[in-house]
């Protein structure tokens, strides 16, 4: 975990939260590189899971929502957790994640538990009274339960159908740490899927399915995921069945996503606490039902941090080491690097040209700095999959070296076969299919 932190310091993806005041605990901000690789995962979600799907609509629900929300969801009353304190040193801990009855920190004794609320409290308008009480969400799922109807009506949806949204979402959490992994401020990528309620084994087996390729196909090793059914004691007071999709962090193995068989709880809640009717209205059998909701629930940040842990790794290279990141060419912040060999500057105005042109297509960098070999190892180390290499041949013959960051060979293309070939590559085209006037440059 430190050389991910650290690399995550170095390189921008990662700061500490105000960090020239001396950070803010659990609080981090994403950098240049950092809120690429976020929005590209957050944009591989919502393809796979809304754009290339027709059975789901995507929502961008509000942070802040009515009160009374909170009351019918049962997070008012139970979405706390366990506190205890140590009666010597004073630090808080969540007294179900400790292993014995005694401080961590310094043996000492602990107080009894109490049960803590999470959700983080704020007053809307000027007034600070209780009647102006609203609550930061703590999931964003609330946002869509409440929006079923306005959805079901526009979009004339047919179950099963699902909405997805992706946004903040706030914990006031007992014990933060191990970086990104929990956090008081984080973001969620949820579905909603709504079904009949007599298909919801088969729907939640689909979704656990679906939601573990997802994670593979994007590059994560299938050994590094598990499925760990929870026990009836630990299920959620909305939850039927609950699965987790855990991921060996650094740390061991801790959950990633969450896939939970909500039943109809919270679209009943809300239709008895709201008095409005949610339910549906079935062709097949001519009566009103309330559908049955299965929820996989994902974290972005902690999907960041799996993917980044998942594609670290060190190589050698003759006396000093390697360091790349194998990350996905849909998720690597910077696709292209291109790198003229010297700066000259004929060589330099070349380079600057094809920088801008393909700048059109993909997030580019541009480094003369320092030797080629220095380059290549910046980009490896962010896991840019290509690098483009513009030398003096190339002023003559119209042509550049792709090198590709994995197995580090190199194919020589015409400038005019540049932007088909790297969109290939990027869509996983093996490096040695050349285009016309291509050919293999050096291996590896
Ligand atoms: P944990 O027990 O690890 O705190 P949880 O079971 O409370 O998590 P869920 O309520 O199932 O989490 O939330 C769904 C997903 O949201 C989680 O799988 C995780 O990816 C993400 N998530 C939840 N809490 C946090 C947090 N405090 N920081 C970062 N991500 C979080």
């Amino acid at each position: 975990m430190e050389k991910i932190v650290s690399l995550c310091r170095r390189r921008g993806f990662i700061f500490p939260s105000s960090e020239i005041y001396g950070g803010l605990s659990s609080c981090w901000d994403y950098g240049p590189l950092g809120v690429e690789l976020k929005q590209n995962i957050k944009q591989a979600w919502w393809r796979a899971v809304v754009q290339e799907r027709d059975d789901m609509v995507g929502l961008d629900t509000s942070i802040l929502m009515h009160p009374q929300v909170w009351e019918a969801s049962g997070h008012i009353k139970g979405f706390s957790d366990p506190l205890v304190e140590c009666k010597s040193c004073h630090l808080r801990w969540r007294s179900d994640e400790l292993e014995g009855d005694r401080c961590p920190s310094c043996d000492g004794e602990l107080t009894e538990p109490r049960m803590f609320n999470l959700m983080f409290k704020t007053f809307m308008g000027p007034v600070e009274e209780a009647t102006s009480v609203v609550y930061l969400r703590p999931e964003t799922a609330q946002g869509i339960f409440v929006n079923f109807d306005n959805v079901l009506n526009t979009t004339r949806k047919r179950l099963p159908f699902g909405i997805a949204q992706i946004g903040k979402a706030f914990r006031n959490e007992i014990t933060t740490g191990n970086f990104i992994f929990r956090t008081r401020e984080f973001e969620q990528m949820e579905i909603e899927f709504f079904v009949k309620p007599e298909t919801d084994k088969k729907w939640l087996d689909y979704w656990i399915e679906q939601r573990l390729n997802f994670y593979v196909n994007l590059g994560i090793k299938r050994e590094n995921l598990r499925l760990r059914q929870h026990g009836a004691e630990e299920l959620a007071h909305y939850a039927r069945e609950c699965y987790d999709i855990n991921y060996l962090f650094p740390m061991g193995w801790a959950e990633l996503e969450g896939i939970a068989n909500r039943g109809d709880f919270d679209l009943v809640q809300h239709a008895s606490s709201s008095g409005k009717s949610l339910t549906y209205f079935d062709e097949e059998t001519k009566q009103q039902i309330v559908p049955y909701i299965i929820e996989p629930s994902a974290g972005v940040d902690r999907s960041f941090l799996a993917f980044l842990c998942d594609a670290y790794d060190e190589q050698p290279d003759n006396d000093e080491t390697r360091v790349l990141l194998h990350l996905h060419p849909d998720l690597a912040p910077v696709k292209v690097a291109v790198l003229p060999l010297s700066r000259r500057e004929n060589l330099v105005a070349f380079a600057k040209e094809l920088y801008a042109d393909l700048r059109q297509c993909w997030m580019v960098q541009y480094d003369d700095a320092q030797s080629i070999g220095r380059r290549y190892r910046r980009q490896d180390e962010i896991g840019t999959p290509f690098c483009v290499t513009i030398d003096f041949q190339s002023l003559e013959d119209n042509q550049v070296t792709i090198r590709d960051r994995d197995s580090m060979n190199q194919i020589r293309v015409p400038i005019a076969e540049l932007r088909n070939t790297l969109q290939a590559k990027l869509e996983g085209e093996d490096l040695f299919v050349l285009p016309p006037g291509g050919m293999i440059w050096k291996e590896g």
